[in-house]
C-alpha cells in the first residue's frame, strides 16, 4: 500500500490530526477494523462516492473502500538531523514513506507553546526542510565516499549512482532540495532508489482554528502561495474539527460539518490530496458478494493493475472485461452494459484508467 509520512514540528496538531485520521467512523467502518500495525501507523479509507454507487448498481453485499496508510513520525526538531533527540530514527522513518503531509501550525492560542515562540508556518516548514536537506546532504557525503573503490573498479551502476548522488548534493549545498533536480527516464529507477528524502512530494497541512476552518486565514493564505511557488500542494484543515467529528456518527457529523460552513470532512480532502499527489487511480471490481476499489500508480498496465488483487492474476493474466465508471452507470450495471456494447476485452497493454470497473480472467 501506499504510506504518507506526517510530519512537523512538535505542537503543531500532528497527533491530534492522526487520531482524527484513524479513529474516525469512516476508518473503522467497512470490513477492514481499523488496524494499528504500530502506535503510529493506521490505515484509512480512501473517501470515493462512486464505489457506492456502483455497489447500489450491483446490490453487493459488501463494500471495500481502498486504504492509505499514515504514520505519525513525531520528534522532528531543529538538530534532527544531527541526531539530536531522537533525530536518526525519524529520519528513518520518513525515508519509507511515500510522500510528506507536512503539518504547519496556523491557528493562534497562547496557551500551546510554540516550540519557536511564534506563529510563523513558512518559517517552520523551512526549519524542516532545512533538517531533511542536511539529512539528505549528510547521506549523500557518506554514500559517495562509500562508492569510491565500485568506481575505480568501473563499475556502471556505481557510477550512475554517484552521478545522480553528485547531481542531488550539487543543488543541496545550494540550498535547494533534491526535488528540483531534472532527472533523465533512464535514471528514473536508480534516482528513486536513492530514497532521498528531499526528493518526496510534499503536502502542506495548514492546521487553523475552528472559527478558520471553511476559509482559512492569514497564515494559510502564506502557506498556500509557498506551496504554489514550490509546485507542492495545500490543505486547510482544522485538526480540532476533525477531531471533534471523528467521534461522531455520520448524521451528527453532517449536521456539525454545515454548522461549521463545510461540505466534507477536511480528512477526506487530505486523503484525496494524498492520492493526488501520489498519482494514484482507482479501478473496481464489481459484484454481488462484493465492490471493491484498488488503488494504482497512474499509467499502470492491466495485468500489474491484477497483480494488486493477486500476484497469480498477474502471472496468469488473459484479459481484463472492461467498463468504464460512467457506462456501468448509465447502463444500470454489467449486463446493461454488455448489451449496450459498452463492455471491452482489454489486453496486456491496456493502461488502466480511473474509474475502470475490471473482471480479470487468467490461468491458474
Ligand atoms: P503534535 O505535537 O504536533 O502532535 O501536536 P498535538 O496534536 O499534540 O497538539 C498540541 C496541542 O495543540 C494540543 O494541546 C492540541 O489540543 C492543540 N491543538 C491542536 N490543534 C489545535 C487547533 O486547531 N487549535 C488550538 N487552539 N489548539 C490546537
Amino acid at each position: 500500500g501506499f504510506k504518507m509520512g506526517i510530519v512537523g514540528l512538535p505542537n503543531v496538531g500532528k497527533s491530534t490530526l492522526f487520531n482524527a485520521l484513524t479513529k474516525t467512523a469512516a476508518a473503522q467502518a467497512a470490513n477492514f477494523p481499523f488496524c494499528t500495525i504500530e502506535p503510529n501507523v493506521g490505515e484509512v479509507n480512501v473517501p470515493d462516492a462512486r464505489l457506492e454507487k456502483l455497489a447500489e448498481i450491483a446490490k453487493s453485499a459488501s463494500i471495500i473502500p481502498t486504504r492509505m496508510t499514515f504514520v505519525d513520525i513525531a520528534g522532528l526538531v531543529k538538530g534532527a538531523s544531527k541526531g539530536e533527540g531522537l533525530g536518526n530514527q525519524f529520519l528513518a522513518n520518513i525515508r519509507e514513506v511515500d510522500a510528506i503531509a507536512h503539518v504547519l501550525r496556523c491557528f493562534e492560542d497562547g496557551d500551546v507553546t510554540h516550540v519557536e515562540g511564534r506563529v510563523d508556518p513558512v518559517a517552520d516548514a523551512e526549519v524542516i526542510e532545512t533538517e531533511l536537506m542536511l539529512a539528505d546532504l549528510e547521506s549523500i557525503e557518506k554514500r559517495r565516499a562509500g562508492l569510491v573503490r565500485k568506481l575505480k573498479g568501473n563499475d556502471k551502476e556505481a557510477q550512475q549512482q554517484d552521478r545522480l548522488l553528485a547531481s542531488a548534493q550539487a543543488v543541496l549545498e545550494n540550498g535547494q532540495p533534491a526535488r528540483v533536480v531534472e532527472v533523465d527516464v533512464e535514471d528514473a529507477k536508480a534516482w528513486k532508489m536513492l530514497q532521498l528524502l528531499t526528493t518526496k512530494p510534499v503536502l502542506y497541512v495548514c492546521n487553523v482554528s475552528e472559527e478558520d476552518a471553511a476559509n482559512g486565514n492569514a497564515h494559510s493564505a502564506k502557506v498556500a502561495q509557498m506551496a504554489a511557488s514550490e509546485g507542492n500542494s495545500h490543505v486547510i484543515i482544522s485538526a480540532r474539527i476533525e477531531e471533534e467529528i471523528s467521534q461522531l456518527d455520520p448524521e451528527e457529523a453532517e449536521m456539525f460539518l454545515s454548522e461549521m460552513g463545510l461540505e466534507e470532512p477536511g480528512l477526506d480532502r487530505l486523503i484525496r490530496a494524498g492520492y493526488e499527489l501520489l498519482h494514484l487511480e482507482t479501478y473496481f471490481t464489481v459484484g454481488p458478494k462484493e465492490a471493491r476499489a484498488w488503488t494504482i500508480r497512474q499509467g499502470t498496465a492491466a495485468p500489474q493493475a491484477a497483480g494488486v488483487i493477486h500476484g497469480d492474476f498477474e502471472k496468469g493474466f488473459i484479459r481484463a472485461e472492461t467498463i468504464a465508471y460512467d457506462d456501468f452507470v448509465a447502463c444500470g450495471g454489467e449486463q446493461g452494459a454488455k448489451e449496450a456494447g459498452k463492455m471491452r476485452a482489454e489486453g496486456k497493454a491496456y493502461i488502466v484508467k480511473d474509474g475502470d470497473v475490471l473482471h480479470f480472467l487468467f490461468n491458474t
